[in-house]
């Protein structure tokens, strides 16, 4: 423990963020540059190092988060990189990304604020790179064994990292252009600058992983025949089938799926050319209530749409934990993203979400087009629609940010290996992410569903684990989660 009088002392100070009128104007990152460090020690000194961390039980990579507090708080920040890259392959996505589920099971947040965990987090891993604390650490010897990893999400990279460190030649086979998963072409710039996945991808690439992209699994390159190729086979293709609104008018143009909107959108900032899908100068409705939902919102602002405006089918959660999810669960409570403070701003204060609202129809401009959104307020329970509550919203374009259903079914790597799904369609595996086929693995979303970042880096290292034993016959590789492992949620 740094100093044991500072979480008395020391308020909980956030990082910094750009002003609203600037952020908006590019695609960086929506934080000050640099901004953690003059306060960043005075914040992991407010860590009481309490004897039981719950916020340690509740990181799904079991983080050594009072460890690296005091270790910051003393700015020893070469150990504090030490500790923290012990159990995270990539603090810099995690610490800009993750929910932070760990600040709500702190002890303080009880009945005071959380320590800044996630800021502490990322100024060490910013911090380490910048020192060049983070190198590359490619094996001392090879095993002999080859894996081939398909797919290239945070789950993918975490698993072949751990693979290539524990010496198997990992090969990761991508069908999109460019390595990253939802990290590239799902989350925008303004929350995670393509250069740190590029830095990640580039150690990677030195400590001796390979790299094949533009391959679709399945279809372009049979799934058993790479079976056959490697001694092991990790499947981290993710979740990617979009929860549709089957509703009147869906058929209409100018109704998007985010996952259509989003990449092409990312696209355009690295250098691919305008986007085809474009909100500028329109009326936007975004139907959704998740990060899927805040991203479209936040590229939207910056395509210079015209209105914004985000319906939510929830009803509008309290600002406080609420009885029934009590402390350490990660509450739902109501949450200004970077993206909603940006909306506020440019429209006077008001929130750009309608709280309680089901989509009844889509109506059209008699042209086969888009021309607004019939709306009507969603019955607590049932979220019928409540009737004499109809309204419309003119929108030019409709973007549908409503989660995600599972692994794609025509993916042809069910029929080719032979893979069971569970009940939820996702790919089944036991508790030791083995499918049924021989030296098949799964991890990541698309074994456990449409999850976050941390859950899918935990499950690539628990997964490379189960593949290093089943290679070697043993493993020192930490297996952080189980399959059955579930946040802590109410
Ligand atoms: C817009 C958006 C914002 C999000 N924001 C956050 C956030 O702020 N914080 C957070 O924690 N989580 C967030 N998430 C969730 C998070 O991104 C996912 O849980 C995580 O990326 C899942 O990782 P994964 O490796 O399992 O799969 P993915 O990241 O989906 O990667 C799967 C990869 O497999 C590839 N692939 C699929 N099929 C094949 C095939 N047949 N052959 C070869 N390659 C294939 C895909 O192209 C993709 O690159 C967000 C999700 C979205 C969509
Ligand atoms: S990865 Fe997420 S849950 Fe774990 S310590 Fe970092 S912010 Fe907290």
């Amino acid at each position: 423990m740094g100093d044991p009088k500072a979480f008395l002392n020391n308020p909980r100070r956030l990082r910094e963020r750009r002003a609203v009128p600037d952020r908006i104007r590019d695609w960086a990152e929506v934080y000050r540059e640099r901004a953690l460090l003059p306060i960043i020690s005075g914040q992991a000194a407010r860590c009481m190092d309490c004897g039981v961390p719950f916020c340690h039980d509740a990181c799904p990579l079991g983080n050594l988060i009072p460890e690296w507090n005091t270790l910051v708080s003393a700015e020893d920040w070469r150990s504090a990189s030490a500790r923290l890259h012990a159990t995270n392959n990539f603090p810099e996505f995690t610490g800009r990304l993750c929910p932070a589920p760990c600040e709500s099971a702190c002890v303080l947040a009880i009945d005071s604020e959380a320590v800044t965990i996630k800021n502490i987090e990322l100024a060490i891993a910013d911090r380490a790179w910048e020192s060049g604390f983070e190198q590359p650490q490619p094996p001392e010897r090879l095993s002999g064994r080859t894996v081939a990893v398909v797919g290239s999400g945070p789950a993918g990279l975490a698993a072949a990292q751990q693979l290539t460190r524990a010496g198997h030649t990992t090969t990761v086979y991508e069908r999109a252009d460019r390595i990253g998963g939802l990290l590239r072409y799902g989350i925008p710039d303004f929350r995670l600058e393509k250069h740190r996945l590029d830095r990640r991808i580039d150690q990677m690439r030195t400590e001796g992983t390979r790299f094949r992209t533009g391959i679709a699994v399945g279809s372009e390159l049979r799934a058993d025949e790479l079976r056959s190729r490697y001694d092991a086979l990790v499947l981290a293709v993710g979740a990617t089938v979009c929860r549709e609104l089957p509703v009147p008018g869906r058929e209409l143009a100018g109704i998007h799926q985010a996952m259509e909107y989003l990449p092409q959108a990312n696209r355009a900032v690295a250098g691919d050319g305008s986007p085809a899908i474009s909100a500028e100068g329109r009326r936007v409705v975004i139907v959704g209530g998740g990060d899927t939902a805040a991203d479209c919102l936040g590229t939207a602002l910056r395509q210079q749409a015209a209105e914004v405006s985000q319906l939510d089918i929830n009803p509008c959660p309290p600002e406080r934990r609420a009885e029934g999810q009590p402390w350490p669960v990660h509450p739902k409570v109501y949450r200004v993203t970077t993206s909603h403070e940006e909306a506020r701003e440019l429209a006077g204060a008001r929130d750009p979400r309608r709280f309680a609202a089901t989509t009844v129809r889509f109506e059209g401009d008699g042209q086969g087009r888009v021309r607004a959104v019939r709306l009507a307020e969603a019955e607590l329970g049932t979220r019928r629609p409540r009737p004499g509550t109809e309204q419309a919203i003119e929108a030019e374009l409709v973007l549908l940010a409503l989660g995600f259903a599972g692994p794609e079914p025509g993916s042809g790597l069910v029929e080719q290996l032979g893979l069971g799904l569970d009940g939820a369609g996702n790919f089944a595996r036991d508790g030791g992410y083995a499918t049924g086929v021989d030296g098949v693995f799964v991890a990541g979303d698309a074994g456990r569903g449409q999850s976050l970042i941390v859950w899918a880096i935990a499950e690539g290292r628990s997964a490379a684990a189960a593949v290093d034993r089943y290679l070697t016959g043993s493993t020192e590789l930490l297996a952080p989660v189980s399959p059955a492992d579930r946040p802590l949620t109410a």
